[in-house]
């Protein structure tokens, strides 16, 4: 006969098991990075609108439909002094348009450099104030730092942005919902041309473009280095050789929407 386990055993196995993980976990230590403070569940949660009128909606992309040959160079930690005439120049060579996701302080800091970007047919867009990881920010701070963003790209280029690239990519709900408030869309990218090696990793963005690609490089910050513009001169002259336009976000988009789904 076979020996039965009863559910009281199995019960109390697992009763068990859970106090010698509680136990392991607790040996851990309450402060230990193994074992990270755990946040209440409506530590992130959006704050209440009581208006019909509230916004309901914003929409997160990396690349856009269109049956068109269109494809968008993106330029993200700007504006920088050094960094951002030199993507200006081969932009103005190759007769091609991009989206530069500037961030707040650097526009308050370098206005000059934005107001060369957006008279040439490039868009501005955020990239937040200063780069910090807008899921560490409370709702208040972020409505700040947007809203600061928001009014320096509007001050200096007389159009406010419509976008916004959220830095290293990451946002959650209160990031969403402030981007909401502020009319815009979420713009991510589906490449991405890097400093590092950027020669060869151009071979494989030239190589897997189709249209309504996004493709992110840098014009700011600690990354660029000249090599980069290099690789950036050689996707424009490809990419056009191919047939393929450079338009900017807002353009890829409004081509979209031509698109029967
Ligand atoms: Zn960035």
């Amino acid at each position: 006969m076979a020996h039965v386990i009863s559910r009281r055993q199995l019960l109390g196995a697992s009763a068990l098991s859970a106090v010698s993980a509680l136990a392991v976990m607790g040996a851990a230590g309450p402060s230990s990075p193994l074992r990270p403070a755990r946040k209440s569940p409506t530590d992130r949660v959006p704050p209440r609108r009581e208006t019909s009128t509230a916004p309901a909606r914003t929409e997160v992309f990396w690349r856009v439909s269109t049956a068109d040959k269109l494809v968008a160079l993106t330029f993200d930690d700007g504006p920088d002094p050094r960094w951002t005439p030199l993507v200006l120049d081969a932009l103005a060579d190759h007769g091609a348009q991009a989206t530069f996701f500037q961030m707040g302080d650097a526009v308050r800091a370098h206005p000059a450099v934005t107001e060369a970007v957006h008279p040439a047919g490039h868009e501005v867009a955020s990239h937040s104030a200063r780069h910090t990881d807008l899921t560490d920010l409370s709702y208040d701070e972020l409505w700040d730092n947007l809203t600061l963003t928001h009014e320096a790209i509007t001050d200096v280029t007389g159009t406010p942005p419509t976008l916004l690239r959220p830095p290293y990519g990451r946002i959650d709900s209160l990031g969403l919902f402030a981007a909401a408030e502020l009319g815009y869309q979420v713009a991510l990218w589906s490449h991405h041309l890097p400093t590092w090696d950027a020669e060869a990793k151009v071979d494989l963005d030239v190589a897997t473009a189709s249209p309504g690609t996004i493709i992110l490089c840098h014009d700011g910050r600690g990354t660029p280095e000249e090599a980069l513009y290099v690789a950036v001169r050689r996707l424009l002259s490809e990419l056009t050789a191919d047939g393929y336009a450079f338009v900017t976000v807002s353009d890829l988009l409004a081509a979209s929407q031509s698109v029967a789904v």
